[in-house]
């Protein structure tokens, strides 16, 4: 590819013909449009960098998630590794909590928040988590930095891409891939911390040692970092994110997206900054495509939402330059509402209409759901017991004319204390536990622990009787903790 027609062609807006638009709620497709589509997918883009509100805003969230992701997995709590995901022993540790195959409820709760979450920013604000959150936008966004610093910015790369290969291009091209490939091998290694005490994975990496499946997830996570921030980049969110389809019903004329105004910037035109635009008919867009020039999904925010753009506000930032050198207003692209736009609202009036009745349907159930979640954390026992009947020996006379039923009792101690507990059974007269005294639990541990129940025959209805367990336990703080389980003692006929 010659380096003008690299050029036109990643400066060149997607064609209206196949950007879907929202038209009544229907998306619509031209004929021809699934030619041109594919076009599209090998159009390679190179985004214009940009600075500006949205971008410091952009840059601030990469710090803040990538400082949690690659440093979360280094942290202690309580002489352990603070956030492990245990999947061997089946134990998840998160700072002070142990959380069990049987908390899965905790899981669900935290997923459904997250689910609403999601509902709540998308109708308050369109695709936020895509533009500043999502890890596609954040490796992205650091795999582009790398890019610029090595291969310059969008002219040098284009031109860069159009030169035949030479000694300097093979060099400047393996060098951005040692560095993208450090980032994305770095990445695969944290993503492996989480599953495994990261102080011996790092030594076993670097004795080279890792375990087979080790290698395994942390080379596989590496490469898709690699293929997604690297090459796929914008691809993902056009054409291979669910996410992007599912939002335009999750979005409604009052919610806050990127938006070109239309009614004060057309009709377009270029001009000197010294006439008086408006006196010559013209808008105040001056059709420098800048705008176009930095998206990273290649669209033109100028014809309308589509369901590519992600929301990052680069156009936002872009523009606003370009009206500051102008001196025009800024905001002829902004985060703003389709109705707010449409009626000309004051920004008071178009922040009122952000208190409609789904974002406080939608608020109420979040806090409801968080309430619930956090209370019951705070409640939460830190001993469980579960009675499991011996199937092999339902109920028989032993000597001394005494009936016996065999049970296993799961003990879970969630605490990160020992913990020292005591058994007895009620329910029937005489009821005897032949091995309850002084039981001991290492601090988030399970024990499998069978128990013999013993009850004098005589006067006993043969059948299934009702009996209660009851621990009495004491944790490393000192404190009493009782707990009860039901359970089913057989009398033989
Ligand atoms: S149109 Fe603007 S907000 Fe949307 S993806 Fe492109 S640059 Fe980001
Ligand atoms: S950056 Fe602003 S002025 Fe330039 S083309 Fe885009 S909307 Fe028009």
């Amino acid at each position: 590819m010659s380096n003008a027609s690299a050029s036109d062609s990643a400066s060149r807006p997607a064609p209206a013909a196949i950007a879907r638009k929202r038209r009544g709620g229907e998306a619509t497709l031209s004929a021809d449009s699934l030619e041109q589509t594919l076009a599209d997918v090998r159009r390679k883009i190179y985004p214009r960098s940009v600075s500006g509100l949205y971008a410091r805003w952009r840059i601030a969230l990469v710090f803040l998630t990538q400082f949690l992701y690659y440093g979360l997995p280094w942290v202690n709590w309580n002489g352990r590794q603070a956030v492990l995901f245990d999947l061997g022993a089946r134990k998840f540790y998160i700072f002070g909590m142990v959380l069990w195959p049987q908390d899965v409820i905790y899981l669900a709760v935290l997923l459904v928040i997250s689910a609403l979450a999601l509902f709540l920013f998308t109708a308050v604000a369109g695709r936020l988590f895509c533009g500043y959150a999502c890890p596609q936008t954040v490796y992205t966004e650091i795999f582009m930095w790398i890019e610029r610093r090595i291969e310059g910015d969008r002219v040098a790369r284009i031109r860069l891409d159009g030169d035949p290969w030479s000694v300097r291009k093979v060099r400047i091209k393996a060098t951005k891939h040692a560095a993208w490939l450090l980032v994305a091998g770095w990445t695969g290694f944290t993503f492996i911390g989480y599953f495994a005490p990261m102080r011996e994975l790092g030594s076993a990496l670097a004795a080279f040692s890792l375990g087979p499946w080790q290698w395994f997830w942390m080379v596989f996570y590496a490469f898709c970092t690699w293929g997604n921030a690297g090459f796929l980049r914008e691809q993902v969110c056009k054409y291979m994110c669910p996410y992007a389809r599912f939002q335009s019903v999750m979005v409604d004329p009052n919610t806050w997206v990127v938006t070109y105004d239309q009614q004060r910037g057309d009709p377009r035109g270029g001009r000197s900054r010294k006439i008086d635009h408006h006196a010559q008919g013209l808008g105040d867009c001056v059709d420098c495509s800048l705008c176009v020039q930095v998206c990273p999904t290649g669209i033109d925010i100028r014809d309308g939402l589509q369901y590519m753009c992600i929301g990052c506000g680069a156009c936002a930032d872009a523009c606003d330059a370009v009206m500051e050198k102008m001196q025009y207003p800024q905001g002829l692209i902004r985060y703003a509402s389709e109705r707010s736009v449409q009626d000309k609202l004051t920004p008071a009036q178009a922040r009122r209409q952000l208190f409609r009745p789904r974002v406080l349907i939608y608020s109420a159930l979040i806090l409801v759901l968080v309430a619930i979640f956090l209370g019951s954390l705070a409640t939460r026992t830190p001993l469980r017991i579960d009675v499991i009947r011996d199937r092999a020996s339902l109920g028989r006379e032993v000597a001394g004319g005494l009936i016996e039923n065999v049970y296993r009792l799961q003990l879970i101690n969630v605490s990160e204390g020992d913990m020292t507990l005591t058994l007895r059974a009620e329910g029937l007269p005489g009821l005897t536990v032949q091995n309850g005294g002084a039981i001991h639990l290492d601090p988030a541990s399970n024990r499998l622990l069978p128990v013999v129940l013993q009850v004098p025959a005589q006067n006993l209805e043969p059948g299934p009787h009702t009996v209660h367990f009851r621990a009495q336990a004491q944790d490393a703080d000192g404190r009493t903790i009782e707990l009860e389980e039901k359970a089913s003692f057989i009398v033989p006929r």
